[in-house]
């Protein structure tokens, strides 16, 4: 599946990275899903974002969620409840910043 996952406030929090992202990214890789990341601020702040998760290497593509996705969105992360509800994603509970933070393993539970 084309994993997608939302930056602010999903990923990345006062620009602290979410723990996490590397081994829950890695996880979806091995299971055969492709990740990317998307934000409203555009594809060149998502990649800044990937950057401070150090998970460059690990990510198929950076979009804009504005922009034409030329492949299937098939599972997004959002930490907007509404947006996550009304396009078939999973919400996930926002970061703040806590460097204890597992929220992000619940996806991988999901889709493996
Ligand atoms: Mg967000």
């Amino acid at each position: 599946m084309n994993v997608f996952f939302d930056v602010q406030g999903t990923l990345i929090s006062g620009g602290k990275p979410r723990p996490l992202a590397k081994e829950v990214f890695a996880g979806l890789i091995e299971n055969g899903h492709h990740v990317y990341l998307w934000s409203t601020a555009g594809p060149s702040y998502a990649r800044s974002a990937a950057k401070l998760l150090e998970v460059e290497d690990l990510v198929f593509g950076y979009y804009s969620k504005h922009d034409h996705i030329p492949v299937t969105v098939d599972f997004f992360v959002d930490d907007h409840a509404d947006f996550a509800d009304h396009h078939n994603g999973h919400h996930i509970h926002p970061f703040d910043g806590d460097t204890g933070d597992t929220e992000l393993r619940k996806v991988l539970d999901t889709l493996t």
